[in-house]
């Protein structure tokens, strides 16, 4: 009789000792087989077991060219998606909990998006509209800007895919992030005036025809809610304190943060500038908690001091999710032959999701 795979109620009582000593001996027994990606915002006790560490796209592309046939996705789930759309054939896509989402990403679904694009070619010439998806969004609506002569982009890229799109149309709708999207387009020189805001909840997006028709880029209204709790106040009163002081933020931050802050960038673009600091600089960085507790342990022995933003604790729930519970349960599964919470794109969606992925990739190299 084929064997079944082992529930996870038989992990969440072990204690997190227990679980390492599992998880490493899991890891040594499928050797090659296995590789585990940890994004940066991933708790230690997980992030520790990572053979790639990164932002998203990163983590997905260094999967697809290893050998390994399984590529576990300690992240959320849009991410093992896009593990999955650019993984080769013989190769799946596992997230140790399917419960770990990303509340942005969920804030634009396909439906949504449809309704917008339908009640947009009312009013506009849609041939004149590029769509263009945060990474941080699901599979079938990359697959909507494949469809659509749209395109992917991350918060590395995110500029050079905007120049992308307006050099071939006049318009862009730009989802989930408004943040991300208004930061970006600011800084290439568009005023605040030629962005409106496109609130999904309402017909026409509760806005007027003409306001649409003035519009250069039709932000979606979604937001992380970790980067949103990081305030102008914070920053002021930080300053106050170390008037020398550098601040860095993400752009998923709000406008006003982004404005007060000296750098803006991805993940990868906050490490690389602390990295590259003179010693004894001071920083307050605007990203989530674990990333910027990492920074603190990696560079105090350079003499560097590493601040959080916020007074709250702004931890991404979802990211948290992925504890060394699920991840033994997945890894021991694995070892007797089970697969378990394998993340399979839709091979229809696959395609138009890769045609979208491959345009941002070819304007980002
Ligand atoms: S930090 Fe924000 S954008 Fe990132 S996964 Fe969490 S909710 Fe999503």
């Amino acid at each position: 009789m084929a064997k079944s795979a082992v529930a996870i109620q038989n992990y969440i009582h072990l204690n997190d000792d227990d679980c390492e000593s599992r998880i490493a001996e899991a890891k040594r027994v499928l050797g090659s087989e296995l590789v585990i990606l940890g994004h940066h915002y991933q708790r230690e006790e997980v992030f520790r077991f990572a053979d790639y560490s990164g932002d998203s796209l990163k983590l997905s592309r260094q999967a697809a060219a290893s050998k390994a046939k399984y590529i576990v996705f300690c992240g959320v789930h849009f991410m093992a998606e896009v593990a999955d759309i650019l993984s080769r054939p013989e190769q799946m896509a596992i997230l140790p909990d399917l419960a770990a989402g990303c509340s942005m990403a969920d804030m634009a679904d396909l439906v949504k998006v449809e309704r917008a694009w339908r009640e947009l070619g009312e009013i506009l010439d849609m041939e004149q509209v590029t769509p263009v998806t945060y990474i941080n969004s699901a599979a079938n609506l990359k697959a909507f800007c494949g469809r659509h002569g749209g395109i992917v982009c991350t918060s590395s890229n995110a500029q050079a895919v905007l120049k992308w799109a307006f050099a071939r149309r006049e318009k862009v709708l730009f989802f989930p992030d408004q943040h991300l999207g208004r930061n970006t387009a600011y800084g290439m020189g568009i005023p605040l005036e030629e962005m409106v805001v496109w609130n999904f909840n309402r017909p026409n997006g509760g806005l007027m025809p003409d306001q649409i028709r003035s519009a250069r880029i039709i932000l979606w209204q979604g937001h992380c809610s970790v980067h949103q709790m990081f305030q102008p106040e914070h920053i002021d009163r930080f300053l106050e304190r170390y008037p020398d002081a550098r601040i860095i933020s993400h752009p998923e931050n709000s406008f006003e943060v982004c404005q007060k802050s000296h750098y803006v960038g991805s993940t990868e673009y906050i490490i690389k500038t602390i990295q590259e600091s003179a010693s004894n600089t001071r920083w307050l960085v605007g990203t989530e908690l674990n990333l910027v507790n990492r920074l603190h342990e990696r560079f105090k022995g350079e003499g560097k001091s590493i601040h959080f933003m916020s007074p709250m604790v702004c931890m991404c729930s979802t990211m948290f999710r992925t504890d060394p519970q699920h991840l033994a349960w997945v890894l021991e599964n694995l070892v007797s032959g089970q697969i378990v919470n394998q993340i399979k794109v839709p091979e229809k969606e696959v395609e138009l999701a890769r045609l979208a992925l491959d345009r941002m990739l070819e304007v980002s190299i």
